[in-house]
């Protein structure tokens, strides 16, 4: 298929769009580049930088896509509170301007990146795709928003979507992973603090109503999810809006996580308890049922130290390549 990848040089899409790539799949990938990294897109897949809104109508004129995979967005929790403009304006108002350039060209399978804050605090876990949303910040509000968007397009105007909702993705796919300037998550930075690039790690609520007092969330191995996107690609069907939620199904606290790493990397990791994070949901765990049993989705790196393991092997060689630039 020939298929357009926004946001195609951030963490998640860059997997996406190499896996593809990898497939024989033939990509092109547009990116602002504010978060992302030019080098995370290989030689083999057509770049564009620029806003969605700015490229996309004329690239998807220009060209017959057979689809397109929508990953461009701000997407931090706690910047989506303090500066909620940046995720009104770049994710609800650029996914419509995707989403008519997608309907003036004909356009019309798309894979939508969507979250499980899309839920809020949930009542019951894990989350199955039919519970309330209710998102506690900007960013999942924002995320639904155009989950709404989409629902609308898939009956009106006969749009073949799947909206995935990640839950906390993790690891890395060979030379791609997360290489952010600005980290706020958790796992990279608590290997960054192995790395010895920070002093310690920060515990954001030890209050919280959990085993051991901090946030519980289900991490999923990017390439996992990156498989997922492939399935839902060819199970859209015109007309239907399929929503799957993906995760491991399984939660860890953040103290769990900070053992595994300490385990993984054999270095210490100081760690500093300090109070919640704005907008955190106490418990995030998904019940990803309905992608195993509709999608056929078999994730295979669902043990937390293999998915640190990944993490670790990425951002310690990133960690190699900065000092050595930096000489
Ligand atoms: N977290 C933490 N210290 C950090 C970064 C994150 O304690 O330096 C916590 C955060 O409050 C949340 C969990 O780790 O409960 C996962 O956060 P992350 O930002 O990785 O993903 P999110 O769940 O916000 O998508």
């Amino acid at each position: 298929m020939r298929l357009l990848v926004t946001g195609g040089a951030g963490y998640v899409g860059s997997v996406c769009a190499r896996v593809l790539a990898d497939r024989g799949h033939q990509i092109t990938v547009i990116d602002n580049l504010t978060t992302g990294n030019r080098e995370a897109v290989g030689a083999d897949i057509e770049f564009i930088e620029g806003d969605v809104s700015a490229v996309a109508p004329a690239v998807l004129a220009g060209a017959d896509f057979d689809g397109v995979l929508h990953f461009a967005a701000k997407s931090l929790v706690g910047e989506s509170v303090t500066d909620p403009h940046q995720y009104w304006q770049g994710n609800v108002v650029e996914s419509l301007a995707l989403l008519d350039a997608m309907r003036a060209t004909d356009t019309r399978r798309l894979v939508f990146s969507s979250t499980a804050a899309t839920y809020g605090e949930p009542e019951q876990v894990p989350i199955v795709e039919s519970a309330p949303t209710a998102p506690t910040n900007p960013y999942g509000a924002s995320k639904l928003a155009i989950d709404h968007a989409i629902t609308s397009y898939c009956a009106a105007y006969d749009f073949a979507a799947t909206s995935l909702r990640y839950f906390n993705v993790a690891g890395a796919y060979g030379s791609v992973g997360e290489n952010r300037v600005v980290e706020t998550h958790l796992i990279p930075l608590v290997l960054q603090v192995a790395l010895g690039h920070r002093d310690d790690i920060k515990i954001f609520g030890t209050d919280y109503p959990t085993a051991d007092g901090t946030a519980v969330r289900d991490y999923i191995h990017v390439h996992d999810l990156a498989e997922a996107h492939a399935l839902a690609l060819e199970h859209s069907t015109p007309g239907r809006h399929d929503i799957y939620n993906l995760g491991s199904g399984a939660g860890f606290s953040v103290r769990e996580v900070i053992t595994t790493c300490r385990e993984v990397t054999g270095l210490q990791i100081p760690a500093e308890e300090a109070p919640r994070r704005a907008g955190d949901p106490a418990v995030l765990i998904a019940s990803s049922e309905r992608a195993i049993s509709e999608l056929g989705w078999r994730p295979a790196k669902t043990d937390l130290s293999v998915i640190v393991s990944d993490a670790w092997d990425f951002t310690s060689k990133l960690g190699d390549r900065a000092h050595s630039a930096q000489r």
